[in-house]
């Protein structure tokens, strides 16, 4: 009896490979936990369904970051200052929130130095998150 491909199970495979089984959002290993397949260029911005453009990442991490990615654009700003500060605070927290409040990996995802992510956050008054590091 042939047994049909599942090609969820083939792309998860290759993501496997290609990622290193790390978990693209949180940098962590995946391990045993529950995965899903992410895009890293969403399909309502005109992201296929492509290796190159899929990552995986653990359920919770997902879920967070679709949360609060849906948030950002819906709030209206009077200034492009105000804009600019706002939506700065609020990736910086995503991330410090994803990476468990770890400053090192939250800056790394944010495209900063360590030391450049602690200034903003000096800026933006933001206290560290969970008390980690
Ligand atoms: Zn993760």
């Amino acid at each position: 009896m042939k047994k049909a491909v599942n090609w969820k199970d083939v792309v998860i495979i290759e993501l496997l490979k290609k990622d290193n089984g790390i978990c693209q959002l949180c940098n962590k290993v995946l391990g045993d936990q529950l995965v899903e397949i992410d895009h890293t260029r969403e399909r309502s911005d005109g992201g296929i369904d492509a290796i190159d453009n899929l990552r995986l990442v653990h359920l919770t991490c997902h879920k967070l970051h679709h949360q609060n990615f849906k948030k950002l654009p819906s709030i209206t700003y009077d200034t492009l200052k105000n804009a600019t500060t706002d939506i700065s605070k609020q990736i910086i927290v995503h991330w410090l929130k994803i990476c468990n409040g770890n400053v090192t990996r939250a800056a790394k995802k944010l495209g900063l130095s360590r030391k450049g992510l602690q200034l903003k956050m000096i800026k933006y008054n933001l206290r560290k998150a969970n008390g980690t590091q």
